[in-house]
């Protein structure tokens, strides 16, 4: 990814660190989204905070690289209307106006052997919106789609707190709801495997259920598809390196030496590979 600003000349770590003798301070261990979105809560709530990231840039999992003049992403691909947490998180580093949110969920179907088929919802209440979509959908059989609703109804209606939940497979349950394997892996596969990132077969109900109840079977707009119209480095990392200095309660790391800590802080070897830093007074 192309260097974030005021990152430049480090060695194995990025950092911030707040404004010294301001409330509590707080130390963050990872400048992934989780470690940016709590270190941003934290200096919101008014306390010093230090961020440790073992990699020289913000993001996790979630960066850019260059290749062939192109830029490439790595990590998460889209998200959905009902990802609010993100949404406020884009907001809050700036990156809001860079990403592309559909008005109504809208996916075409490409599958070998079968005409393309598409999933679109209508603006009528959940879970009527995806109806007339699912009748139309010719990469199953017409029975088996018939057979749909009566268990995206009872998948709707299942406590996400009832720990059974989470003693039986999707599949198991799937099965026991009337869908055959067509229907699985033509149509709940479809959002299962993207979003639990598992096959019905090895997800568990209560996961699965949980993605369906809150993307799918509750709010009509819950499932509209949104993406990053810019490289994932720059919406997430390099804007949230922004934020955080912008915010006048952090500063820089590029006054740093290179391959020198600064001076509260000592290094240690990371758990997995690689070096980490932390402060040994916090
Ligand atoms: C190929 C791919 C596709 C994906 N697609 C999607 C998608 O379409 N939609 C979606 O919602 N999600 C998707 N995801 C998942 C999403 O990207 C991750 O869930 C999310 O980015 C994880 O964020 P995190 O902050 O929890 O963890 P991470 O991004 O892993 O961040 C952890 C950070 O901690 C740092 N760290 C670890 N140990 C130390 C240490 N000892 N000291 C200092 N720093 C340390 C690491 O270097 C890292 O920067 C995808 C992920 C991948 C890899």
């Amino acid at each position: 990814m192309t260097g974030m600003p005021g990152m430049t000349g480090m060695t194995g770590m990025t950092g911030m660190t707040g404004a010294p003798g301001r409330g509590p301070r707080v130390a963050v261990v990872g400048g992934g989204l989780a470690g940016i979105s709590a270190a941003l809560a934290c200096a919101d709530a008014g306390a010093a905070v230090t961020l440790f990231e073992k990699r020289k840039h913000l993001g996790g999992l979630t960066w850019s690289f260059s290749h062939d003049g192109l830029s490439m992403d790595n990590g998460q691909h889209v998200f959905l209307r009902c990802c609010t947490a993100y949404l406020d998180f884009l907001d809050r580093i700036g990156s809001a106006g860079d990403v592309e949110l559909q008005d109504r969920l809208d996916v075409a179907v490409i599958r070998p052997g079968v005409a393309t088929a598409s999933l679109r919802r209508d603006k009528v209440r959940a879970p009527l919106h995806l109806a007339r979509s699912l009748l139309g959908y010719g990469v199953i059989p017409f029975g088996a789609r018939a057979r749909f609703a009566g268990a995206a109804l009872a998948l709707a209606r299942l406590d996400l707190d009832d720990p059974a939940l989470d003693e039986e497979t999707f599949e198991t349950w799937l099965f026991r709801h009337g869908q055959g394997p067509e229907a699985i892996s033509g149509l709940w596969d479809l959002i299962c495997l993207p979003t639990v990132n598992l096959p019905a077969s090895e997800a568990s109900l209560a996961m699965a259920a949980k993605v369906f109840q809150t993307g799918l079977l509750t709010q009509s707009s819950a499932g509209d598809i949104g993406w990053s119209r810019v490289p994932l480095g720059l919406l997430h990392g390099e804007r949230a390196a922004t934020a955080l200095r912008a915010d006048g309660k952090w500063r820089g790391a590029s006054g740093w030496r290179r391959g020198r800590p600064p001076p509260l802080l000592h290094r240690e070897r990371a758990p997995s590979r690689g070096l980490a830093w932390s402060c040994p007074t916090v």
